[in-house]
């Protein structure tokens, strides 16, 4: 079945067209005609199957009659990164639409903000913080609202946004639809979804397996040889665009430097740094100006980067969830991608979680040629200095975790990673 099934206006098919969508992926194929016919949808899935035009297209025919200069749709997202690739999606898919959007969240002046909102935008993507100053001020008036998504909404709760939710809710107009996207299902989201929606129509894919595309491999490891490791590998990889985990924003810090020390084109995005170095950095890694990323979890969910290849968990995440949105930066769109997931002694039961939670097991591998039997050395390298949990001591050298199958090599695209000079 393809979009024209939908009946799609022109102008919104042209912007299918213009992004060169040729036909609907499973959430789109499942949730699009429940929406346009008004319906709420809960939807279950991950970012990568996507759900952002499976909401937006809809919202957008929807709002090509009806009055203009009014706010009709409001998007809720947890970072202002996704937010900001709603409005994209929104701005490149409703392009001939003549509707407008604009992006609504703090750490960036609120000037602009308030005279979009004043104007009577038609599309509002915001962080749940930010809007609900404005909506305490009066600058943000919902009253013509038609429309409402929670997207991501595991992701809120776990950012502690429910209550800034609740607020907001209460002065929506209680006659609207509402969709409700979110990757995983615990019980607050549940108990969310019953209290917001009404008869929802529940869309599900694959919201607990990451995606088909990614192919995964664990690299056990020392902990004060995991900068090392990851030297090598980088040396060694195939990939040209490689996004790697931290546990935390300090060691985000420190390994990017390490590695822009190193020659690297590398950048790092945590919490730390101000709206418009987190944008930068961003916007940097996604023109190819760096080649590689190093984040904190902020960057493993809704981040939307095609031509990312590898994702390199130098730690290992603290829950499966973050396991599956963290891989799920690659292998988007229907490429391919690599997961790998360097783990430590301390890592074994979140390994076996992760396992579970996969089906599968995932494959050990080995580098060969890399001296995992060396010892912490007396000047101790970052990543050594970046204690684990940022509390603890670095651990002492161990064995290697036995039961490797592929000692020797790496494989595939692997191979054909170069190191870039650092342009000056
Ligand atoms: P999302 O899950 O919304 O973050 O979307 C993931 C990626 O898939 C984005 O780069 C979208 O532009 C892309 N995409 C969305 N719908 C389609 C489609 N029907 N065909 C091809 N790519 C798509």
């Amino acid at each position: 079945m393809g979009f024209s099934s939908f009946n799609f206006d022109p102008k919104i098919s042209a912007g299918i067209r213009a992004l060169g969508y040729s036909k609907p992926t499973p959430i789109q194929l499942q949730s699009m005609a429940p929406i346009l016919q008004g319906r709420d949808v809960m939807g279950l899935a991950q970012t990568g199957t996507g759900k952002t035009a499976a909401f937006a297209l809809p919202i957008l025919q929807r709002l090509l009659t009806g009055s203009r200069n009014v706010t009709r749709a409001l998007i809720l997202a947890p970072t202002r990164e996704l937010a900001d690739q709603i409005q994209e999606a929104f701005r490149e898919l409703g392009r001939q639409t003549g509707l407008r959007s604009i992006t609504v969240y703090g750490g960036v002046g609120a000037g602009p903000q308030v005279s979009g909102l004043r104007s009577g935008v038609e599309i509002v993507v915001a962080c749940p913080g930010r809007l609900l100053d404005h909506l305490q001020h009066g600058v943000f008036k919902p009253s013509r609202l038609d429309v409402l998504v929670v997207d991501e909404a595991d992701r809120m709760f776990d950012m502690g946004f429910l209550p800034d939710i609740r607020k907001i809710l209460k002065q929506l107009p209680a006659h609207r639809q509402t969709l409700l996207f979110s990757a995983t299902m615990p019980d607050d989201i549940r108990k969310l979804a019953h209290e917001i929606l009404r008869q929802p129509v529940t869309v599900q894919v694959d919201h607990t397996v990451p995606l088909a595309t990614v192919s995964h491999a664990l690299y056990p490891v020392v902990e004060h040889l995991k900068a090392a490791l990851l030297t090598k590998l980088l040396e060694q990889a195939g990939g040209s665009t490689v996004l790697i985990f931290t546990r935390t924003k300090h060691r985000a810090k420190r390994l990017a430097q390490r590695l822009h020390d190193q020659g690297l084109d590398a950048t790092s995005l945590q919490g730390n740094l101000s709206q418009n170095r987190r944008k930068a950095a961003l916007e940097g890694f996604r023109d190819g100006k760096f080649n590689i990323m190093v984040a904190t979890d902020i960057a493993s969910r809704g981040i939307d980067i095609s031509q990312i290849t590898h994702v390199i968990n130098f730690d290992v995440p603290d829950t499966t969830e973050a396991y599956t949105h963290r891989i799920g930066r690659t292998g988007r769109a229907a490429k391919t991608g690599d997961a790998f997931t360097f783990v430590t002694h301390d890592d074994e039961a979140m390994v076996r979680d992760i396992e579970r939670a996969l089906g599968a097991r995932i494959e050990r591998r080995k580098i060969e040629g890399f001296d995992y039997a060396a010892r912490q050395p007396a000047v101790s390298a970052p990543a050594a200095r970046q204690s684990h949990h940022g509390a603890h001591a670095p651990r002492q050298p161990g064995p290697v975790e036995s039961g490797d199958k592929s000692a020797g090599g790496v494989h595939g695209r692997f191979s054909r990673f170069r190191f870039r000079k650092r342009r000056r």
